[in-house]
């Protein structure tokens, strides 16, 4: 796209310097409840935002001047008009990239802040890895009274996404191995699930290490688990989506009956019938995709749940 003549952006422009909001009213005046669950939000344990003599934490200076979400005080039509002029060109995707704040006057309790907005600059087309579009800078002068208290600098890009790229069967994610595990994949690869022993104390332990965590010793050998276990605990994937998996899905954290805990999908009921407790068997899966055949252990629930199975 670049070197093209920019006729959207050269539109765009026009509205540099055009307000965005005018005479907007904070909702509520600066208040201690608001500013004590900011402050226990971030963890900020500042004595300057407790008591009678509190400020509010410079860095709530937006939080003030926020629509909620009943909406916007005091926002202008130019800021909706570019913003649908970047809709009807494909630039429908937005996203919050940065902004900075300038604090010129601390506000305290009763404050009632007053502010307004306009479009600073308008970015010319940029191409990212979000897509391609513009950045929309927007400053926001806070005021109390007469006085500016700060500023506040906000910058978005609103973008047309790219086109994802053509849907390729994802590939399951290999497992790492490495000379400290290599013998349980060895294991796994001809459908034994091996756990290892501490040759001197006996201790068994999983995942593999190279030392016993009860003794120390560096030696070992192993012994093949019987497979068996239960449900110890469990989540529920839904997101984030990794490529190679479809959520929702259980992830569950088995105790085999050998006493070492191993983490794994859990298959054979929904996974919303995932449950602690549950009787489960090791099954090895063979997964086959471009990087080759890949072989898993997951758990399968043994009483079949309510007739699914
Ligand atoms: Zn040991």
């Amino acid at each position: 796209m670049t070197g093209e003549s920019d006729e959207l952006g050269a539109r765009l422009k026009v509205y540099e310097g055009q307000p965005a909001a005018v005479s907007g009213m904070g909702k509520d005046p600066v208040n201690l409840p608001m500013i004590r669950h900011w402050c226990e939000a971030m963890g900020d344990t500042n004595p300057a935002y407790e008591g009678p003599e509190a400020i509010a934490p410079p860095t709530m200076l937006q939080a003030w001047t926020m629509g909620g979400l009943s909406g916007h005080v005091g926002r202008t039509g130019a800021y909706d008009e570019l913003l649908t002029l970047l809709d009807e060109a494909g630039c429908t995707s937005i996203v919050a990239t940065d902004c900075e704040q300038e604090y010129l006057k601390p506000l305290r309790p009763g404050d009632r802040v007053a502010f307004d907005t306009v479009i600073e600059s308008v970015s010319e087309r940029k191409t990212t890895k979000l897509g391609t579009g513009y950045f929309v800078t927007t400053r926001t002068d806070v005021r109390v009274g007469d006085d500016l208290v700060g500023t506040h600098r906000f910058r978005v890009l609103k973008y047309a996404p790219s086109r994802k790229r053509p849907a390729k069967k994802a590939r399951r994610p290999r497992p790492v191995v490495n000379r400290d595990n290599a013998g349980f994949w060895e294991g796994v690869a001809e459908g034994r699930l091996l756990v290892q022993r501490c040759a001197d104390c006996g201790t068994l332990r999983h995942p593999w290490l190279p030392g016993c965590n009860a003794c120390g010793s560096l030696d070992w050998d192993t012994v093949e688990s019987s497979g068996e276990g239960t449900v110890y605990s469990y989540v529920v994937m839904h997101h984030p989506p990794f490529p190679a998996f479809d959520p929702p899905y259980a992830v569950g954290l088995i105790e085999l009956a050998e006493g070492v805990r191993m983490v794994s999908n859990v298959v054979g009921v929904p996974y919303d019938k995932v449950r602690i407790g549950l009787p489960v068997r090791v099954e090895f899966r063979r997964h086959e995709d471009e990087d080759g055949a890949l072989t898993l252990p997951v758990f399968r629930v043994v009483d079949v749940l309510d007739g699914e199975a």
